[in-house]
């Protein structure tokens, strides 16, 4: 399957220097994870209610739609045509979703929006009623409905998030507090990497610092929900990947992308070792500006000075949607420790991991 890099006591120096300076109507169907945008961070603490209670804040209407899996008639909602500037938030619990600039028109009859406000605020759910296959959207916080995920979004996203007007709260931009839809260290944040088999991967990230949840799973392709057997075939485009949540405050990207450099092999085309095809790939999926700057940063001062010999061949690419796969595939590692192929591959990269940064490592 793989074979094993190791970096040299200079590429370490190098590596340790560098700096781093709603909805009723059918759609194309649902990815499992969305795009975000990195602006606003919010408490993030869960939301318990009893029924009553939350009977005895919102209105029927909001009920039946938040915590009843409603939906509101197409076109009915009061803030289809808002154009105003500002932040949508839970209508339910103020969980800050969406802002002004995320709204796009889709003519689907419900407000629409490309992407999310970061840090893990919106949850996905696979949503089989009605006889249609959907993925429904529900605030993390609460638990509120929202409405549904397509990927048939106009945008750069190709992500069209369809929410009903009745879960939403709009608060106009000069009433909200300075802080509101600016910069801030989010709570979380997310990325999306390939280098060669997830497995491998995942298990090293798994005890760095910080990171707070991997996922094995495929992006980058054009199948939707394809399934490991279709990823194999290298028809579908997608690359084995895992996604992370992190926490800003205890690790960073660089430190992230310094350990994802250190654990597979950037050089090699569509390959890891005696892992062939598109879908081992080298590649990160970045998703936004700052991402993209970062791993381009650590990508330039790699070929600078020619840490590994040969230019890192290392893609950039924007993100579009991330599908976990199945669920052997998850804390693989952790899970098949017997395996030789987790013995001979994985235990050596996880190794190396722990001797170059064994100061970061989770207090197990
Ligand atoms: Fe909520």
């Amino acid at each position: 399957m793989k074979t094993i890099y190791f970096l040299s006591a200079s590429m370490l120096v190098l590596l340790a220097c560098i700096s781093l300076s709603a909805c009723a109507q059918t759609g194309s169907t649902a990815p499992a994870t969305m795009p975000v945008s990195p602006e606003v961070s919010t408490d993030q603490s869960v939301v318990h209610k009893t029924d009553a209670e939350w009977k005895k804040q919102l209105s029927n209407e909001q009920y039946y739609v938040l915590r009843e899996k409603g939906t509101e008639a197409p076109y009915s909602g009061k803030l289809l045509l808002n154009k105003e500037k500002g932040i949508y938030k839970c209508a339910a619990c103020g969980n800050e979703l969406f802002s002004d600039d995320m709204k796009f028109d889709s003519h689907c009859g419900w407000p629409s929006f490309d992407r999310e406000i970061a840090g893990g605020k919106i949850k996905t759910v696979e949503d089989n009623s009605h006889g249609m296959q959907r993925t429904e959207i529900m605030c993390a916080r609460c638990g509120g409905h929202l409405g549904h995920l397509f990927n048939d979004g106009p945008t750069e996203t190709g992500m069209r998030y369809c929410v009903n007007s009745l879960s939403l709260e709009f608060v106009n931009q000069k009433d909200l507090p300075a802080t509101a839809g600016k910069a801030v260290i989010p709570a979380t944040d997310t990325i999306t990497l390939g280098g060669g088999c997830f497995w491998c991967v995942e298990a090293v990230y798994e005890m760095l610092d910080g990171v707070k949840s991997v996922e094995s799973g495929f992006s980058g392709g054009t199948t939707v929900k394809p399934s490991y057997a279709d990823v194999c075939t290298g028809s579908t485009g997608h690359a084995e990947v895992v996604q992370l949540v992190y926490d800003p405050a205890v690790t960073s990207l660089d430190e992230i992308l310094k350990v994802f450099f250190t654990v597979h092999d950037p050089t090699t085309l569509n390959r890891q070792g005696a892992d062939v095809g598109t879908q081992y790939r080298s590649v990160i999926f970045y998703r936004n500006d700052a991402q993209r700057n970062t791993a381009k940063s650590i990508i330039d001062a790699l070929n600078k000075d020619d840490v590994y010999g040969k230019p890192v061949v290392t893609q950039l690419d924007a993100f579009k949607a991330f599908y976990k796969a199945e669920d052997y595939h998850q804390d693989y590692y952790n899970q098949n420790k017997s395996e030789p192929y987790c013995r001979m591959v994985i235990q050596p990269k996880i190794e190396k991991f722990e001797k170059l940064f064994k100061d970061r490592l989770k207090k197990m």
